[in-house]
């Protein structure tokens, strides 16, 4: 059985895969669109992560593949209902990476909270400002989680520890019955002093944060997204960092990964990370171990784990 791994994978990953089948690794080559058109022809599993796109036309060169294994979360990387016409199953790895991404963004609103990126570079400039970097406590702030799901809930629990209160938006949560606060989209943008973007992407949520919306932030905020890219009018979020009427944002992902003009990040209130929401060791093993686990579930006939 030939095994295409197309992104990255712990080596504890690679080895559980080599008792499965033949590995073939192109993670790491230079020309890997070109690999793929060529390798997936003969594949009967394919492993990705979040880097490598699985297109309608990409897989329309498959003709053996079996399975879709995605080492983790989202799985908009993937034509779904292409594979699925197809035959092949899709599965993933929904839970695994969840502690690494709530971690990073709460380390994203409190570096946008205190200014962290901009006052690391400033010191590593050889400058010694300290005027420059008045931030504010999260304590006694209220948060907005936009997506109240895994993440979402996750970080709530993390930052209610920092004294802060929050309130959510999202419409498919309709019984809660916590201590976090339903309230409608408009009304946490407005009110929020920190945002924080945790939505799955779908047609509904594609530009939700849009200009309009990020029109209602306070001057005081910061929004951070650790979602998906697109989710939010990013140009718009630096027009308005550019002309500080919002303190602060946190990007981890963004519409065009690798995002362009970067250069307009500079001397921005803006920590940013490059997609790194899952890169720790810890979310990598356990992606791996359990999409390994559902493969070889689908191979014994369980589909329950497909999507
Ligand atoms: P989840 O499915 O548990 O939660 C998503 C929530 O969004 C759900 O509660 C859903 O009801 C809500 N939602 C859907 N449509 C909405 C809308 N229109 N408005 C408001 N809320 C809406 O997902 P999760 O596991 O919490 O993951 C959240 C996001 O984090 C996903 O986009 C995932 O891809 C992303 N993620 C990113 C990284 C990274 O590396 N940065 C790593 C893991 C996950």
């Amino acid at each position: 059985m030939k095994i295409l791994i197309c992104d990255n994978l712990n080596q504890q990953v690679y080895k559980e895969l080599e008792t499965i089948g033949d590995c073939f690794d192109i993670s790491k080559s230079a020309s890997k669109d070109e690999d793929l058109a060529n390798h997936i022809k003969d594949s009967e599993i394919v492993v990705i992560r979040s880097a490598t796109k699985l297109t309608k036309e990409v897989l329309d060169e498959a003709e053996q593949l079996k399975i879709i294994a995605r080492c983790g979360v989202g799985i908009d990387n993937v034509d779904l209902d292409f594979a699925k016409s197809k035959n092949i199953f899709v599965t993933n790895a929904p839970s695994a990476n969840l502690i690494s991404v709530v971690e990073l963004t709460v380390a994203l609103i409190i570096s946008a909270s205190r200014k962290l990126s901009l006052a690391d570079s400033h010191l590593k400039k050889g400058e010694w400002n300290r005027s420059e970097f008045l931030g504010y406590e999260l304590y006694g702030k209220t948060l907005g989680i936009v997506g109240f799901g895994k993440a979402g809930r996750l970080v709530a629990d993390r930052m209610k520890s920092f004294g802060m209160s929050i309130v959510f938006y999202d419409p498919y949560v309709t019984d809660w019955n916590g201590s976090e606060e339903s309230v409608e989209l408009d009304d946490l943008l407005r009110t929020a002093d920190v945002v924080s973007i945790h939505v799955i992407k779908t047609k509904d949520t594609e530009n939700l944060i849009s200009k309009d919306m990020l029109d209602l932030l306070k001057p005081s905020s910061i929004i951070v997204n650790t979602s998906r890219g697109g989710v939010l009018d990013e140009d718009y979020l630096f027009e308005l960092l550019e002309s500080e009427k919002i303190f602060g944002a946190g990007l981890d992902v963004y519409s065009n990964e690798p995002p362009e003009n970067v250069d307009r990040y500079n001397g921005l209130n803006l920590v940013t990370t490059p997609h790194i929401g899952a890169s720790t060791n810890e979310a990598q093993l356990k992606a791996g171990l359990e999409t390994i686990e559902n493969i070889k579930k689908i191979l014994a006939g369980d589909e329950s784990v497909a999507l």
